[in-house]
């Protein structure tokens, strides 16, 4: 048993009571909700990597990333 984050929407969970799991490039990855597991399914992307950093950065206010809209647009064409 251990603790896990649902990298969807960030929610801690037991792996063993997840709703459901799924392996993106070798890694294991639980969720609290069916929902979740198919968000992750259809982008996984998304969630971990690269999104994984700019969302934690975006959650914190810090005054290390500047606002730049410019390369945040960048990125949401990228993703599309
Ligand atoms: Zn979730």
């Amino acid at each position: 048993m251990a603790i896990v984050k649902d990298p969807v929407c960030g929610m801690e969970i037991e792996s063993e009571t997840a709703a459901g799991s799924s392996e993106y490039q070798g890694v294991t990855y639980y969720f609290c909700a069916e929902g979740c597991k198919h968000d992750f399914d259809t982008s996984p992307w998304k969630y971990v990597g690269s999104g994984a950093g700019l969302k934690e950065a975006m959650s914190e206010p810090s005054g290390q990333m500047a606002p730049k809209p410019a390369s945040a647009k960048k990125w949401w064409e990228f993703w599309k």
